[in-house]
């Protein structure tokens, strides 16, 4: 279990039992890579042009990091899960639903306290079978949220800066998010 952080409000405290470490980042310290936005046009991850929440549905990216960036406070949400081997797809689908299922209760718990904040999710939206996008707005804007991979934040480096783990071993798949708070 890692630190648990005081963010000015206690709230993510009650979240230190679901995840592996909730970190204070200083946001200062976060490097942006252009080269990882410009990687999503590659389109390696099929989700490029099909979600809101990746581009070029997500919109201006600098314009985003920038609204990060006005936040004072950062903090680090992390969880590890085990796979059963390498090939383990439907292991890391689960470990990424689970870990989303923890961001959701962390917004609405965010936002039951009248807090202002960005949260940004490990990959990219699914909560909708089939995402709205281009024709029509995201149907759920509370969980329709912005990655960290879609703002390029070099999440391997931001683990580093803060004493965390980002490989946690073979068999292993690790996730994280990120809030920004007041
Ligand atoms: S909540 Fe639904 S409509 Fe909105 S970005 Fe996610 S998948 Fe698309």
């Amino acid at each position: 279990m890692g630190e648990a952080i005081n963010l000015g409000v206690n709230l993510l405290s009650n979240f230190r039992e679901k995840v592996d470490q909730i970190l204070s980042v200083d946001p200062c310290s976060l490097v942006f890579r252009d080269e990882f936005t410009a990687a999503c046009q590659t389109n390696r991850c099929g989700r490029y042009g099909t979600s809101w929440t990746c581009p070029p549905g997500i919109g201006d990216i600098v314009e985003k990091r920038n609204q990060c960036m006005q936040y004072p406070v950062a903090t680090m949400l992390m969880k590890v899960f085990r796979l059963e081997d390498a090939y383990d797809v439907e292991g890391m689908d689960a470990g990424r639903n689970k870990m989303m299922e923890i961001v959701y209760e962390v917004v609405d718990a965010l936002r039951a306290a009248n807090q202002d904040f960005i949260v940004l999710a490990p990959g990219s939206c699914s909560f909708c079978t089939k995402c709205t996008y281009p024709e029509n707005g995201c149907r759920f804007p509370d969980r329709g949220l912005a990655s960290v991979e879609a703002l390029g934040i070099d999440v391997a480096s931001m683990a580093r800066s803060v004493g965390c783990k980002y490989y946690n071993g073979p068999l292993t798949v690790t996730y994280f998010a990120l809030l920004f708070t007041r």
